[in-house]
């Protein structure tokens, strides 16, 4: 007779063996239905090649270790400083080790008696010469199992992500595995693919059903990774889908502006600067253009180091809008930045009949409304601001190109703020960023950008070398190099981080460290001083009167950290450098080598720095390329961590993680692409769209897939 299998999506509660208060259970593991039980994968393995025979034991071990086998005698004793000690005596057939716990025993008592069979791991240690191993991670394992995993033959055993819930219905570790192999033997062979064959085979992906039988029961670290690897897939497939999705709905929802020409006011911009623009800037410059052209909105994200040259490229295509009759808004995070990409502007606009204001926070003067006044009556403009720019008062009515300077300084809300104004014309975006964001994260966060790289700095650099410095015994060396860098005609920066994110006592440290600087390595050089406590003008002096040269060195807290841009200074020293991340550290070493003379950016660290700080450090000394360090952050801090993801809404993944599966990630970029282009709207592969709407739906509720 043939069989009858039951639906997939059939709630676990009908399953055999589970019933309504195991069903329960598993809805707080997010299991609702057969199909998610087959899909519950193990939260690791007991490898027989990780248990090791009790003989082999020759003494204490550092390392956690794991034996196998079955209690065959317990005994309990009271304590003479009080509490109790439990032993249990642990059989693997050939010989034996003691198990120990100390105290608050009478839980063990009951749950580890003779005839209890499993794996514990843990470190072993000496006592009265006699190995024992104290309170071990136990790993309930069936008679079978344990022979299995002796004899040398057990298939891994798969260790299931349990809880007190589960726990309480009876499924405690052991009878978990002995439902889910139950489950897996009976059901398993019943799921279908939702990968078609052909996609599978362009794309090698494994089968279904074979990857779900790896996960579950692995026959070799192959096949492990061969099952992981599949529902990792599956899942970042998923969520690229849904970021191509999204894009795509954005460019046939909203309606951009067709920018007709290029005239001679750009021309005539390009054609005056100082420089001439490197052959990547042209190639971005391009991009952006055929975006502008286009009559969708431009979506794209231009990532570049610190001194590619970025500002330039923004500020030709704003000055595209502005040519063409529209609004420019630019915006940045720090108003000493908006006050310099003001200054440059003005520089390179001069004399071209571009209008630019700069709009900064503050109190409501006479001179503000006016401004306002100007920009709601959609006179034609570059406005350069700080998110001052996104406030109710501001009205533009003719926005038409927005840039985003320092993007991960703003959060996605306020991104989206610019990108979808609620406007009917959406003006185009470009967000721009100095803290390279490794590929696999913009993918993750940004899915939706178009991305352009300028990764050629401009010619005529010097060369800058990372320096480490011990606090205690390098500063009076380095001091004496900076001092002789500044007597040659060089300016220095000298960063003091801030303390506890205190500005008073970071007004004092900065303060302090100066004088203290003056009195002894620099004394007698022209020193200046920048701190967040300063009033507007008085920053615009201390930095004006660097620029001019003024002053040889300026002695400073983070404010300087984005964009300044000085092309004489060659010395950096950070203080306290364990106290700065890898981007900060990359950012402020950015400020120096941006003229033609060589650079020295020293680091200087503390007794009491840690092993991360260390190799912060290290990875800085060793390589000046933004794209790596920003790689190296994403590993050091993991993704949850860099630049404070978690609230950028960094998806949930429940198998793949975007640091260790990168590879995966970016595959699953293409497959995604591919597919779209090749079927935009998953006709030719329903079972991949009834997927994607069930694990996807969630996320894009706005997203109708016609
Ligand atoms: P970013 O914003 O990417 O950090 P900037 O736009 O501030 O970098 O550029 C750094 C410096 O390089 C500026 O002084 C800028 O005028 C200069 N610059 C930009 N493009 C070029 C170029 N093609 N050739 C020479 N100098 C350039
Ligand atoms: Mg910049």
């Amino acid at each position: 007779m043939p069989r009858n299998p039951p639906p997939l999506d059939l709630p676990v509660e009908y399953v055999r063996g589970i019933g309504p208060k195991r069903a329960a259970a598993f809805k707080k593991v997010g299991v609702r239905s057969l199909r998610d039980l087959l899909f519950y994968a193990p939260r690791r393995y007991l490898d027989r090649s990780t248990a090791i025979p009790i003989r082999e034991l020759h003494g204490p071990s550092e390392e956690e270790v794991t034996v196998v086998g079955t209690v065959i005698d317990t005994r309990e004793t009271k304590m003479r400083k009080g509490g109790t000690r439990y032993e249990a005596l642990l059989d693997d057939g050939l010989s034996s080790l003691t198990l120990v716990w100390f105290k608050h025993t009478s839980g063990i008592r009951k749950w580890i008696t003779t005839g209890y069979s499993a794996a514990f791991s843990g470190k072993v240690v000496e006592f009265n010469r006699f190995l024992q191993m104290v309170h071990p991670d136990v790993t309930e394992l069936s008679k079978g199992e344990v022979s299995d995993l002796l004899a040398g033959k057990g298939r891994w055993v798969a260790i299931y992500p349990g809880n007190k819930e589960l726990d309480k219905a009876g499924l405690d570790m052991r009878g978990l595995r002995t439902l889910m192999d139950r489950i897996v033997g009976e059901y398993l062979p019943d799921i279908e693919d939702f990968w078609t064959e052909e996609d599978r085979i362009k794309f090698e992906i494994p089968e279904l059903e074979k990857a779900l039988m790896a996960v579950h029961r692995p026959r070799s670290a192959e096949d492990h990774l061969m099952g992981w690897n599949r529902l990792k897939l599956d899942e970042l497939v998923m969520l690229q889908l849904t970021w191509v999705y999204a894009k795509e709905h954005r460019r046939q929802r909203a309606r951009g502006i067709s920018y007709p020409e290029v005239g001679k006011t750009t021309r005539a911009m390009i054609e005056k600067l100082p420089f001439k623009l490197t052959e990547t800037q042209r190639k971005i410059l391009r991009e952006i253009w055929s975006d502008m052209t286009s009559p969708h909105a431009m979506s794209r994200l231009l990532q570049g180091d610190v001194g590619s040259g970025k500002t330039v490229v923004a500020l030709i295509a704003m000055t595209i809008a502005v040519e063409n009759g529209y609004q420019a808004a630019l915006m940045v995070p720090t108003e000493i930045l908006a006050e310099q990409h003001y200054l440059t502007s003005r520089k390179f606009l001069k004399g071209l009949g571009v209008h630019v204001e700069l709009l900064l926070g503050g109190s409501k003067t006479k001179a503000k409304q006016e401004q306002l006044d100007r920009i709601a009556s959609g006179k034609p403009c570059i406005v350069i601001g700080t998110h001052a720019l996104i406030q109710d008062a501001v009205n533009f009515s003719r926005l038409g190109f927005v840039v985003i300077d320092e993007q991960h300084r703003f959060g996605v809300t306020q991104r989206m703020k610019l990108m979808d104004p609620g406007m009917e014309q959406r003006p185009d975006v470009l967000v721009m960023t100095a803290t390279p964001i490794p590929r696999s994260l913009g993918l993750t966060l940004y899915g939706d950008l178009d991305v352009s790289r300028l990764d050629e700095m401009p010619p005529g650099r010097g060369k800058i070398s990372t320096i480490a410095i011990n606090g205690k015994t390098g500063r009076a060396e380095m001091y004496a190099e900076v001092r002789k860098q500044v007597e040659n005609g060089g300016q220095a920066y000298i960063v003091f981080p801030l303390v506890e994110e205190s500005e008073k006592l970071d007004l004092q440290a900065a303060v302090e460290s100066k004088a203290d600087l003056e009195q002894t390595y620099l004394k007698g050089l022209p020193l200046g001083l920048l701190h967040g406590r300063m009033k507007l003008t008085e920053k615009e002096e201390a930095m004006a009167k660097f620029v001019r040269g003024e002053t040889k060195i300026l002695v400073s807290t983070t404010v300087i950290e984005v964009g300044v841009d000085v092309e004489n200074a060659t010395e950096m020293v950070v203080e306290h450098a364990e106290r700065f991340g890898l981007a900060q550290l990359h950012q402020l070493r950015g400020r120096v080598g941006r003229g033609g003379r060589d650079s020295r950016c020293y680091l200087v660290g503390y007794p009491e720095i840690t092993e991360t700080a260390r190799a912060r450090i290290r990875t800085l000394v060793r390589t000046n390329d933004g794209f790596e360090v920003a790689e190296e952050d994403l590993r050091i801090r993991g993704a949850g961590d860099f630049f404070g993801v978690r609230q950028h809404g960094l998806p949930e993944l429940r198998y793949a993680d975007i640091v260790a599966d990168q590879g995966l990630l970016i595959k699953a970029r293409n497959i995604a692409d591919q597919i779209i282009e090749d079927d935009p709207t998953l006709k030719k592969r329903p079972k991949l769209k009834a997927e994607f709407s069930r694990t996807a739906a969630k996320k894009v509720t706005w997203l109708e897939i016609a």
